[in-house]
Parts: structure tokens; C-alpha cells; sequence
């Protein structure tokens, strides 16, 4: 088992990427593959709560097409109340908070599914542990598998707002000591790239999305 730290990721309950992690990740081979947890949506698998895959995000699915990559597919969501399924958010806090018991993740329909997602992180968990996993690449927004932003509440209201903070079964593997990017950090997937073809170059012009304008604008960041 790989030993992390979490004080450098983890601050207040808001998350972070770790570029230094990544820099030190090893160089993967395909006899030893650099084991990768992903957000099964992002592998292109009609797992999101529409039956839907959410979109296409050829930034994760560049992983696919790598034999020095091995990934390991879940989805917190599906695991729990299947698909397709209600739309959840959490309310009163982030993913961190449900953990502790201060914030509940409630459907549409006013549903609590607390209990089924931190279910479902606990088997997150377990697959990262059994499968000693490397880096988790999550699908950011997500009641469970969001990293940098979520809602604050139900996102369908009228008023939604964005708040920073980890989806639960994000926050129940940083917790736990596993890195955690999502598809929208780019200066992290960069490093990533990097480090599984040689033959990339890193365009430092990329950011993360706690980096970006509009989260610094729209969390008043200075
Ligand atoms: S719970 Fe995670 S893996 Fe499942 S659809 Fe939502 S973002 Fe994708």
C-alpha cells in the first residue's frame, strides 16, 4: 500500500489537486500499469442518473486508449439506487459533512439517500484499497464522485448555487488518503499525460479548475 498524506489536500474540508503527487507518480509500463479509479460515466458507461454517460470528456477517456493504464470503473450512484435514478444533491454541507453525519443528500423528490451514498463510498473505498489504487479521476459536480465543486443544494431550483467541496464518495477516498482529480483539471491531467507517453509535452498553459477565472470569480477568490 502506497502511503499518502492528506494535510496537504485536505484543508477545512475543501479540496485541492496535489501537482506534486502527480510529478512523483511513477512511470507506468504495461506489465505495471499505473492503476487508475475512475468515475464510471467517464469511461463512456450508461451509468448517470438521465441513462445517460454525462457527456463526452475526451480529456479522461484519452486514458482509455493507454495499455500502461489500468482502470478500475464505479459508479457510487448506480451502486446504491441504480440507473437510471433520481438526481441528488447535497444539502447543508459538502460530501465531508454527510460523512460526519451534518449534511444529508436528498433527491429531487425529497428522498434521503444519505445512507446509500456513504454505503456507496465505503465501496469506493474498498476497491481503491483492494486494487491499490493510484489516483482517482472523478467526474467533478457530482453529489458522489465531484472533487472541486458541487452543488450547494438542489441544483434544479430556481436560484442553484455552487459551492467548493468533494461529492461523498470523493471525500470518503481523499479522507482516506487516495488523490483525486477530476476530468475539468487540466494542468493535473497534463502531468498525467506526461508520465504515460513519453512522447508527450506538457502545455503549461493549462489549468486546474480551482485555477480557473470563473471559479475565482464566482467564489471571490483574490
Ligand atoms: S455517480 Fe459518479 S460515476 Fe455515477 S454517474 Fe454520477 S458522476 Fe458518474
Amino acid at each position: 500500500m502506497i502511503q499518502r498524506s492528506v494535510t496537504d489536500v485536505v484543508t477545512n474540508g475543501k479540496t485541492m489537486t496535489d501537482k506534486t503527487y502527480l510529478k512523483e507518480l511513477r512511470i507506468p509500463t504495461k506489465e505495471n500499469p499505473l492503476r487508475v479509479l475512475m468515475s464510471a460515466c467517464l469511461t463512456g458507461l450508461m451509468c448517470g442518473w438521465d441513462g445517460t454517460n454525462n457527456g463526452e470528456y475526451p480529456s479522461a477517456q484519452k486514458l482509455l486508449q493507454r495499455d500502461n493504464i489500468k482502470i478500475f470503473k464505479f459508479c457510487p450512484e448506480d451502486f446504491s439506487y441504480g440507473t437510471p435514478r433520481e438526481m441528488s444533491d447535497i444539502h447543508g454541507g459538502t460530501g465531508f459533512d454527510v460523512l460526519d453525519g451534518k449534511a444529508k443528500v436528498m433527491t429531487e423528490s425529497g428522498h434521503d439517500w444519505t445512507e446509500g451514498m456513504i454505503k456507496a463510498s465505503e465501496r469506493m473505498l474498498e476497491i481503491a484499497r483492494n486494487n491499490d489504487i493510484e489516483l482517482a479521476l472523478l467526474l467533478d459536480i457530482s453529489a458522489a464522485c465531484g472533487s472541486q465543486v458541487i452543488y450547494d443544494g438542489n441544483r434544479l431550483s430556481e436560484n442553484k448555487v455552487y459551492q467548493i467541496g468533494a461529492g461523498v464518495a470523493a471525500a470518503q477516498l481523499i479522507r482516506n488518503g487516495f488523490r483525486v482529480i477530476s476530468q475539468r483539471d487540466f494542468a493535473s491531467l497534463e502531468i498525467l499525460y506526461s508520465k504515460i507517453d513519453s512522447s508527450h509535452v506538457i502545455d503549461f498553459t493549462k489549468v486546474d479548475q480551482n485555477e480557473t477565472e470563473w471559479y475565482r470569480t464566482y467564489f471571490k477568490i483574490t
